[in-house]
């Protein structure tokens, strides 16, 4: 499509929106401004706007259309069935498109550099020695808080691991039947890797050949939500052929829903699902754990998978756990791929309610099914002070899983 073809075609869905507003209190980027320019309905204004020439791409503009978290808790809510997610996605396309070569190049380059496997491998590397030489300490030491975006990259540099070298010994006796391809994501691989051994332990627990493809990549959501889906499409693509002929199961519940837009990949589970659906062996049991725990709910998982249930269906297989919703967990976190760093007053803004709550639940433990979210989250918990375990639900069924 020309310029003016995609210019005709955002004009075309904006008009779906009929202005009634029934959007506008689910949406937490309203609920913190309380400005127009910052609910759906506004957004969806600007977008006509400029897309029948009425308006400049300006740089208030274009912050109005970064500040959208993509949570699509708008495109849930409203009645005319707005794809509000596929408009954004394409008006971020269409003002790159107008953006300086400078500017493109430089994203383009971060984009790439975040979404590699040697980007992950630099991060975790930067991070150990960030924290060992004491500049982390001497940051915090510094007020880095003061230097919104600074204290955005430090928050994650102290969290980044190095994924262990992975268990992936295959049972005794595998099931006869589908065989397994676990999608990791290109973040997950540091920010979570005791989510992915224990995925792996869970999966051949029960009996399962898992496949992790080595040729696998980023899902493509940090393209796609950032005005490059050429580079998102590619990256799918690319996953498409890694995991031909296995049954794919990806851990992070945004990865899951990148991956199920292509028609490859359309049929990609996420482990909390499946895991809860499946027939157990009868030598796998799990041990009581008599405890309150805390359970996060990714926008990713209600609104793009609109599956609520799934990590509570596969905790309340462990006896005498006590699950307990993580209050206002119908508004986003603030983590948003990659809005944590490029909106990080917003972002914390955002998780300071979700860390509030959290303090009074008195739950020792917190699962979310997203890798973002729990990045995000266990920095709030951290900077809290709070005794609380960040874990992704696997982590909690590895922990508890016991053969007879
Ligand atoms: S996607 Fe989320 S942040 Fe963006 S307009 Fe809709 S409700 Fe607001
Ligand atoms: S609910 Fe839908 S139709 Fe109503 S203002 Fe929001 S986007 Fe427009």
């Amino acid at each position: 499509m020309n310029q003016a073809d995609i210019a005709g075609h955002l004009a075309q869905t904006a008009d779906r929106c009929v202005r009634c507003g029934l959007c506008l209190p689910h949406c937490p980027t309203y609920r913190e401004a309380r400005l127009e320019a910052e609910s759906p309905r506004g957004r969806i204004a600007l977008i006509q706007g400029w897309a029948e020439g009425n308006l400049d791409p300006s740089p208030p503009f274009l912050d109005h259309l970064d500040n959208c978290l993509e949570c699509l808790a708008c495109e849930r809510a409203c009645p005319t069935l707005v794809p509000f997610g596929n408009l954004m996605d394409e008006a971020r396309a269409a003002t790159w498109l107008a953006a300086p070569a400078w500017r493109r190049a430089l994203r383009d380059a971060w984009l790439a550099v975040l979404a590699s496997r040697i980007g992950t491998t630099l991060a975790v590397g930067i991070g150990r020695l960030y924290r060992g030489s004491g500049l982390a300490r001497l940051a915090t030491w510094s007020g880095i808080r003061r230097w919104p975006s600074l204290a955005a990259l430090h928050r994650l540099a102290i969290q980044f691991e190095r994924l262990p070298r992975m268990a992936t010994t295959q049972p005794a006796q595998p099931e006869s039947g589908d065989r397994i391809g676990l999608f990791l994501g290109c973040i997950a691989r540091s920010a979570q890797p005791g989510a992915i051994e224990a995925s792996v332990k869970v999966l051949s627990g029960l009996g399962l050949e898992i496949m992790v493809p080595d040729d696998q990549t980023c899902c493509g959501a940090l393209h796609r939500h950032n005005g490059r889906p050429e580079g998102a499409d590619r990256r799918l693509t690319r996953n498409a052929l890694a995991f031909t002929g296995l049954t794919t199961i990806g851990l992070a519940s945004a990865c899951v829903a990148e991956l199920r837009v292509h028609p490859g990949l359309s049929t990609t589970q996420d482990i909390c699902r499946f895991l809860a659906d499946r027939d157990w062996p009868g030598t796998v049991r799990l041990a009581a754990l008599p405890q309150r725990v805390a359970v996060h709910l990714p926008c990713s998982q209600r609104n793009r998978l609109g599956d609520e249930d799934a990590a509570f269906a596969l905790l309340r297989r462990i006896p005498a756990i006590t699950l307990v919703p993580l209050p206002d967990n119908l508004f986003c976190c603030g983590a948003a791929g990659t809005y944590l760093l490029q909106r990080p007053v917003l972002s914390r803004a955002l998780l300071a309610p979700k860390i509030a709550s959290l303090a009074s639940l008195r739950a020792p433990i917190l699962v979310t099914t997203n890798t973002g979210c729990a990045l995000h989250l266990a920095a709030g918990v951290r900077e809290a002070g709070l005794r609380v375990e960040v874990l992704h639900p696997v982590e909690l069924i590895a922990r508890q899983m016991r053969f007879t």
